[in-house]
């Protein structure tokens, strides 16, 4: 099992991430004061008949943190510990992810505070259909695009998008991203995150004068970013040392055969059992040396306590938030180049923004296309970050936070206040 630690609260560290940032560009208290806090906050309780016959209440939220840009965008999680607060963090931080990757959206975020793994398909079909008549006055095309997130899938889209389809009375594909191919979905969003975090990776090698090839990697996490990037990296050269689930951690020295690993992961549901490797505990695993680790799991995996036995020259935050502002710093003393998590995993938000434009177009890319430009997207907000990185003397994630929040807070600006 993960190391989880929980007992920091998520809104608090955005809220003050932000007032990092926003004390290193000089932003004038009005701009902050208007920038920092959601817009709207919604929570919803969502009744479900379970098969057991039983009513079941579940607790929903979606918060849009900012529409400044353009309409909020970003995910829906399904996961046992999803609190309001949790929501806030995540939709704050879509907001400066949307901005560094500068795509024309704002930021939300939504989830239902559920055990999706002992829920049968009708329950959750029931659940989601329901949040998302709850929700429906928020989202839409032009005003908040939802998307999968932890727990949630190209499935749980299909689901929202018909229930709003029905209820406006015709289909509305761009209501979702993130959906499947038949219902309007875009080629390579399924692996964006993943991959946007691997061209990531291969950027910060490229600046480090590192090598890719032959490079030691851990990846925490092997859900859908967490493999994509670890096969990615795999088919590169890297040498997979150990992956972990929620499940347990496996390791082998000379390195894993990842093909291998997500066959059996996608067979059996776990990784452990898988021969040529060796069990180790998760602390064991974040204790290895290696040269990039990625963690792409939850909130908070790298806290005080386990910061200092992390051995990487690069962390790749494939996951939002999953390093506590302790951690960072420890990690910053140790001189670790730390790839922050609204640019590294912004991969999968900008395969949704290709998803949106295509949808709006009825025009369809080819999965080369996408690569291309999702590739370009992500090499040029990379490089972006790190001049003001090397210009500014700041660490990548305050200078991912200046340029993400100077975008917003320059849209702000221009548009005034309304009245
Ligand atoms: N849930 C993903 C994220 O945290 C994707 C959001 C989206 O595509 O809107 O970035």
């Amino acid at each position: 099992m993960p190391t989880t630690h929980i007992a920091e609260n998520a809104h608090e560290l955005a809220l003050q991430n932000f007032d990092t940032a926003a004390n290193a560009m000089d932003l004038d208290p009005d701009t902050r004061e208007r920038i920092k806090y959601p817009e709207r906050v919604l929570t919803v309780s969502i009744p479900v008949r379970m098969d057991n016959g039983r009513v079941h209440r579940f607790e929903g939220f979606r918060v849009q943190h900012s529409t400044a840009r353009g309409p909020a965008k970003g995910g829906i999680r399904f996961h046992p510990q999803v609190t309001l607060d949790e929501v806030k963090a995540l939709a704050t931080w879509m907001t400066w992810k949307c901005a560094v990757v500068n795509i024309p959206f704002g930021g939300g975020k939504g989830g239902i505070t559920c055990d999706p793994k002992h829920m049968s398909q009708i329950e959750l079909e029931h659940m989601t259909r329901r949040y998302t008549s709850a929700i429906l006055p928020l989202i839409g095309p032009e005003q908040d695009i939802p998307a999968p997130d932890v727990y949630t899938n190209p499935q749980t889209m299909a689901w929202i998008m018909d229930t709003y389809s029905m209820t406006k009375g015709y289909s509305i594909p761009g209501v979702v991203t993130g959906k499947p191919l038949s219902l309007g979905g875009s080629l390579g969003r399924n692996e964006a995150t993943g991959r946007g975090v691997y061209y990531t990776v291969e950027s910060a090698c490229e600046h480090l004068k590192m090598h890719l090839h032959g490079a030691r990697v851990i990846v925490q996490g092997f859900g859908n970013a967490g493999s994509v990037a670890a096969e990615l990296l795999y088919k590169a050269g890297a040498h997979i040392i150990a992956v972990s689930d929620s499940t347990g951690c496996i390791y082998n020295r000379a390195g894993l055969n990842i093909p291998e690993v997500i066959q059996m992961k996608s067979l059996c549901g776990h990784l452990e059992g898988f021969p040529d490797a060796e069990a180790i505990l998760p602390q064991e695993m974040f204790a290895l040396e290696c040269d990039i680790l990625v963690p792409a799991a939850l909130e908070n995996m790298i806290h005080e306590a386990n910061a200092a036995s992390v051995n990487a020259r690069i962390v790749a935050e494939a996951a939002n938030g999953p390093l506590t502002p302790a951690a960072d710093r420890i990690l910053q003393d140790k001189g670790t180049f730390i790839i922050p998590d609204i640019l590294c995993n912004a991969g999968g938000v900008t395969v949704s923004y290709f998803e949106w434009v295509q949808d709006t177009q009825h025009l369809f890319w080819d999965a080369k296309d996408i690569y291309k430009r999702l590739e370009h997207v992500m090499k040029v907000s990379f490089n972006d970050v790190l001049k003001i990185h090397t210009e500014r003397k700041v660490p990548m994630r305050i200078a991912a936070n200046m340029l993400g929040i100077g975008r917003v807070a320059e849209a702000v600006q221009i548009r005034g206040i309304y009245p």
